[in-house]
């Protein structure tokens, strides 16, 4: 419905505004689509350009363009990014001080404003909603839209205040924006926002440029710093830990090495998170260790490697992470080591999260894709797709497929873990996986000579596999629901999946550990 008019004009402030000559696979279509009103829901990859489609829109309608996005520490480089192309943007949120807020709330309402945006908590106002009364707006675009969502990775409550936009301004089209959707988010987010009358954009998830591979954790410093002196000598790239602690250690480790790391973290005061991101984003060649606390809407187009040294708690927020790398196009590596301490922690983390039962099987079920994509021996980005609900052709551009790993029957394996546990829990007695394996392995430690456990009829039956290969069935079997944690001391304990297996009901096929021998011909453990 859009004239050919408007269209031209979207093209001329592609090229006067921005200075790029054409539009990227989709802008073009949601642009013309919003220009001329319509409702938009967009999903597309990091990197795919989806800020154009709402900013050049803004500036062809006629009023102020309204941005609701979560990245509250970032607006000020997006406006200031914004103004140094002659765009009149700016933001309200809880950083400014009332004067500021009132200087630019005059603006917006005075349309002397292309952009504004606002953080969503803005909208919890009643003063925010009487500006959007008087205000002449082109239209309501909603950034990072999963946050929506409940059912999401990253949920945010105050988001769902943003139903309030349509309710108060029925006539201003609205345009809203993720990276990072599976059928159900998606599902999800037109529920709440109304948007069951718009046009849903949906771009391929895919990120050919992006070398996918998962390696078992071993000795997780030497394994990465092998990575990146073979790989990415000299370039720029992020490392993902779980915990400040573990991010202040990998890069003081990283930085005796001679590598350009930076530590980035909540704890660490504003001055030196700011410091840090100015100098990843400046400098050529910076590795950024961080919590994921870094990285949504940093703008870096060559950060060359993402790697992960802790088990990510979804396949969302994988792949999130994983895709700040290699926006510019060119080859890039998401790399990451795990191992079953990963699967232990993140289970004992869940299993004393707070909240209800409803939220705590939400995350399990995140965490079991999580799982289930480390463990695959099938190509990993089919399975990211998938996950996504998209479809892709085995890729040759990830570990699997370029070294296929060999499966095989762990069943007995299987059962002898179980058996070992049944043993135990028969002396009403549970320990963690390491003893597990040191009972299977025959191996005389204090502790088992002190708890007797040489004498148990498991002791030793497990010869035929290395420690590492046990740790791996362990953790197979902790992926699989095969196994469970208890506790704060990671003890394993059966799961109702676990009987059909020790009857010898249930198959067990396993991914073999790489580089490691095959194991022996094992004996059946009863
Ligand atoms: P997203 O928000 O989808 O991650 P951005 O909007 O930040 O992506 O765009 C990613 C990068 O691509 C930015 O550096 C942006 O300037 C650039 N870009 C977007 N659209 C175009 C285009 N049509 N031509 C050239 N570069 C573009
Ligand atoms: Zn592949």
């Amino acid at each position: 419905m859009a004239s050919p008019e408007p269209m031209s004009e979207a093209s001329e402030v592609l090229r006067r505004v921005f200075g790029y000559e054409e539009f990227r696979d989709g802008q073009r279509e949601i642009i013309e689509h919003v220009v001329a009103g319509g409702d938009a829901l967009v999903l597309m990859p990091t990197g795919g350009g989806k800020s154009l489609c709402y900013q050049i829109p803004a500036l062809v309608r006629k009023g102020v363009g309204v941005v609701v996005s979560p990245l509250i520490a970032l607006m000020q480089d997006q406006v200031d990014a914004l103004r140094a192309l002659g765009v009149r943007a700016w933001f309200l949120n809880s950083t400014q001080d009332p004067d500021e807020r009132r200087t630019v709330e005059a603006a917006f309402t005075a349309g002397e404003l292309d952009l504004l945006y606002l953080a969503p908590e803005r909208l919890r106002l009643e003063s925010t909603l009487r500006l959007f009364d008087r205000a002449d707006i082109s239209l309501f675009a909603i950034d990072e839209a999963h946050c929506v969502a409940q059912w999401g990775h990253d949920f945010r409550p105050d988001y769902l205040a943003l139903s309030v936009l349509h309710e108060r301004r029925p006539d201003v089209p609205r345009i809203a924006l993720t990276a990072t959707a599976t059928p159900a988010t998606h599902r999800e987010i037109t529920a709440r926002l109304n948007l069951e009358d718009a046009r849903h954009f949906v771009a391929s998830f895919d990120r050919p440029n992006i070398q996918y591979r998962i390696v078992p954790k071993r000795e997780p410093k030497r394994q990465l710093l092998e990575f990146l002196r073979t790989e990415h000598p000299g370039d720029a790239g992020i490392v993902y830990c779980l915990s400040r602690a573990s991010v202040e250690k990998i890069a003081a480790f990283l930085v005796e090495n001679d590598v350009t790391a930076l530590p980035y973290h909540a704890g660490l005061d504003p001055a030196t998170r700011a410091a840090n991101q100015a100098r990843f984003l400046r400098e050529d060649g910076v590795v950024m260790v961080a919590t994921i606390a870094f990285g949504m809407g940093i703008d870096k187009p060559d950060v060359r490697f993402v790697a992960h040294l802790d088990l990510p708690k979804s396949v969302e927020g994988y792949y999130q992470e994983t895709g700040r790398a290699g926006r510019d196009g060119l080859p890039s590596t998401a790399w990451m080591a795990y191992g079953l301490q990963d699967v232990v922690q993140q289970r004992k983390l869940i299993e004393s999260s707070e909240g209800d039962a409803a939220h705590r099987r939400r995350l399990a079920a995140h965490l079991d894709s999580m799982l289930a994509l480390c463990e695959t021996v099938e190509c990993r980005r089919t399975q990211i797709l998938a996950y996504f609900g998209q479809e892709g052709a085995t890729c040759g551009n990830c570990d699997t497929c370029l070294s296929p790993p060999e499966s095989w029957d762990g069943t007995e394996a299987a059962q002898k873990v179980l058996s070992t546990v049944v043993w135990l829990s028969r002396r009403r007695q549970k320990f963690g996986a390491g003893h597990i394996v040191d009972i299977l392995l025959g191996k005389k430690t204090p502790k088992i000579i002190q708890n007797d456990h040489d004498t148990l009829t498991v002791f030793g039956i497990g010869s035929d596999l290395s420690d590492a290969e046990w740790r791996g069935v362990v953790r197979q079997l902790l992926a699989q629901g095969l196994l469970a944690v208890e506790g704060d001391y990671g003890t394993l304990v059966l799961t109702d999946a676990s009987a059909a297996v020790l009857r010898g009901e249930r198959q067990v096929p396993m991914r073999r550990e790489p580089a490691r021998p095959a194991p022996k011909a094992a004996k059946a453990a009863k």
